[in-house]
């Protein structure tokens, strides 16, 4: 009976480190052994709002509508399935001035993957990416942050820079608009990136977030730039 106990605490504890040395969510060990960067230039008043999984018909719209009337340009980390699936409207999104990156053709954790199968999820959104815009990614950013050092490694080879974040705007969890602008404004330095999505359940709180955070951010002194314009 101990015995087992044993076990289940030592796999637990396994898990846990396992997760804060793979999740993206913070600069953990592999960035610190890595250099990967979670933010841009901390010397200048500069942030960038970046939007993953999409595209989204149902939800990107809004959104560019929202940034085209704020005159902002933004970086969309997108599934490369959705791409496929969309052309249009990423052509349109790439037309705006946006600035597009990979997020992997279908959303793998990447950590648990193999480097082969890393370069084809990567590979396939390129493709997908460079049919609908004619432009071939040089930004990526593995979803959920998911990153070991063989990742990373993948990523370099194939000259994609993995971009994280340093602020995450939590706009998936259905907390009000304010709310979530409130979290990103207490968080913003200068160089932040900051992590909000454009195809989620809650696709209408991102874009009033993002209506309310833009004048909110320009207040403070911040220009809103692309993830090149930061990093
Ligand atoms: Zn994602």
């Amino acid at each position: 009976m101990l015995e087992l106990l044993v076990i289940v605490m030592v796999v637990s504890v396994a898990i846990l480190l396992a997760w804060w040395a793979c999740y993206g969510g913070m600069a953990g060990p592999i960035d610190w052994v890595m250099h990967t960067s979670v933010h841009g230039d901390r010397g200048k008043q500069q942030v960038a709002l970046t939007f993953d999984d999409g595209p989204d018909p149902a939800r990107t719209p809004a959104l560019l509508d929202a940034l085209a009337e704020l005159h902002v340009k933004a970086t969309f980390f997108m599934v490369g399935a959705s791409v496929d699936a969309n052309p249009a409207l990423v052509a349109r999104i790439a037309a705006e001035g946006h600035e597009i990156g990979n997020h992997t053709y279908t959303h793998r954790y990447l950590p648990m993957a193999r480097s082969k199968m890393v370069a084809k999820e990567l590979a396939l959104t390129d493709r997908a990416i460079e049919r609908a815009t004619g432009i071939v990614p040089t930004l990526a950013r593995p979803p959920w942050g998911g990153r070991s050092p063989k990742t990373v490694r993948t990523f370099a080879r194939l000259a994609k820079r993995m971009v994280l974040w340093d602020v995450n705007s939590f706009d998936w969890k259905g907390k009000p608009a304010a709310d979530v602008a409130q979290r990103v404004l207490e968080r913003a330095r200068p160089g932040s990136i900051i992590l909000m999505h454009e195809a989620r359940d809650h696709g209408e709180v991102t874009v009033e977030a993002v209506r309310l955070l833009v004048p909110a951010l320009r207040a403070q002194g911040f220009d809103l730039v692309t993830v090149s314009g930061v990093v």
